[in-house]
């Protein structure tokens, strides 16, 4: 599904990793190419041009890793950032809320979208791989075919499907849905949404009412893949009116581009949770970004790769560090790998509250107004020190402390702090060194 994505990639990155080196402008070029490969893949503009300006910054800002190429690391980022766009910070895309039995789950959708096939789909597979006792009910009222398809589809998978009572309201079958989950002890149940070929009022009224009878689990928009953009538009409007917990896109094994899989979680804030791969039953996968990003990138070795090779530089750094603080020592410059660190981990509490008896200090960091520029001008700071300064801060005279603090646009109030700072550490370090070979750091670091 994301064939011309993929091919144009690969041939941007075969490029760069083959380089020792890379400029600024290698890069540029490069991230000029993928923007244009995200918008020929029917990405929305807003979402090529973030991606693209994330992937430069963190190119730009990020220390190269001893044992790979430049090239390399940009081509993790580029993964990074794709699972990123594909995913939001959503560990388990997948999952579906169906705790409490019954569970209802909501399917909604234009007509003509797969939604009743999708239906179908879900109901097997919890039946089958979740073991759960699912009931399906069609509410499609306007059109008897539709309420016949998915009995149809019952029959075929061994799933229930709710009788049908011709005359009854969307409402009232969703209702007598709801019954018949609870006292046939039934784990889910899959209300069928009527859909039209336009969103319109009617439809979206309707679905609000049956919504606002059963109180969804999940409400889960269906739309065609093969739509791009529109499939976007239709999910933003879908969530506006009515609010959807996720989407799943159908027709991802036609030739679409991919486009609607890449910008729906960037613009509409929704988990994309399935994609459909077929007409049949089991043709149904759960959305995973990891392997959706390793498949469009195609470089999956370098991934892995790199990743290795950032493990190896932490570990190592954290055990150089680890041996300083043993020994009582903190200097400025464990102070400024201490700080990239809070960068790269956002943000100084976090990272303060992994420690052990740190919580007074994070207080006094956090009272101090600690946010990201701060630790970025503390570090300029500790940069246009001398290598003698940083190890040795408290040789700073006056007139040494005015330049650095001047150079970087701060008060000397502001380096005396970061001293202090500094020195409490290095206190710490002290303490914790004597409480037993830093068995307590050691634990604190894990
Ligand atoms: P509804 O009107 O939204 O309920 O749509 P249907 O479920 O009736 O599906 C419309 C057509 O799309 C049917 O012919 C389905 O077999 C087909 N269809 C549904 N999902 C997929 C899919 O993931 N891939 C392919 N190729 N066809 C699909």
């Amino acid at each position: 599904m994301f064939e011309n994505l993929s091919e144009r990639l690969s041939g941007v990155f075969e490029r760069l990793t083959k380089q020792g080196a890379l400029s600024e402008e290698d890069v540029k070029t490069a991230l000029r190419e993928v923007r244009v490969a995200l918008l020929e893949a029917d990405v929305s503009l807003p979402v090529a041009r973030d991606f693209v300006k994330a992937v430069q910054e963190k190119a730009t800002g990020q220390a190269v890793t001893k044992s790979v190429t430049p090239g390399q690391q940009v081509v993790k980022i580029v993964h990074d950032e794709l699972r990123h766009v594909l995913a939001g910070d959503d560990d388990a895309p997948g999952e579906l809320k169906i705790d409490n039995p019954p569970a209802p789950i909501l399917m909604v959708g234009l007509q003509g979208s797969g939604k009743t096939t999708t239906t179908g789909k879900l109901a097997k597979r919890l039946k089958e791989k979740h073991g759960k006792r699912v009931l399906m009910a069609s509410l499609d009222i306007y059109r008897p075919a539709a309420m016949d398809q998915l009995a149809v589809l019952g029959a075929q998978i061994g799933v229930d499907t709710l009788p049908i009572v011709k005359g009854q309201s969307a409402v009232d079958i969703a209702k007598r849905a709801k019954q018949q989950a609870t006292m046939g002890g039934y784990d889910v149940y899959l209300l069928d949404t009527a859909g039209r070929l336009h969103i319109d009022d009617t439809l979206m009224g309707e679905v609000e009412a049956v919504r606002n009878v059963v109180s969804p689990r999940e409400t889960l928009l269906v739309v065609d893949g093969l739509t791009g953009q529109d499939a976007v538009n239709v999910a933003e409007n879908f969530d506006e009116k009515i609010g959807i917990s996720g989407v799943v896109l159908t027709r991802m094994d036609g030739d679409g581009r991919g486009g609607a899989a890449l910008s729906m979680r960037a613009v509409t804030g929704k988990p994309i949770k399935f994609v459909g791969l077929g007409e049949k039953m089991d043709a149904l996968e759960t959305f995973e970004p990891d392997r959706i990003a390793g498949r469009i990138l195609g470089m999956g070795d370098i991934v892995a790769l790199v990743e290795k090779a950032q493990e190896v530089v932490e570990a190592e750094q954290a055990e150089r560090m680890m041996k300083r603080f043993q020994k009582g020592r903190f200097n400025m410059n464990d102070m400024k790998t201490q700080l990239e660190q809070m960068l790269q981990m956002g943000g100084m509490e976090g990272v303060m509250s992994m420690l052990p008896g740190m919580g007074k200090m994070a207080k006094q960091v956090q009272d101090a107004g600690f946010d990201d520029k701060t630790i970025k001008r503390q570090i300029a700071m500790i940069q246009s020190m001398t290598k003698l300064e940083r190890a040795n801060p408290q040789i700073l005279q006056a007139s040494r402390k005015k330049r650095i603090a001047a150079g970087s646009g701060m008060e000397v109030s502001d380096l005396n702090k970061l001293l202090k700072m500094q020195r409490q550490m290095a206190d710490m370090m002290k303490k914790m060194g004597k409480m037993g070979k830093g068995g307590m750091l050691k634990q604190a670091m894990k």
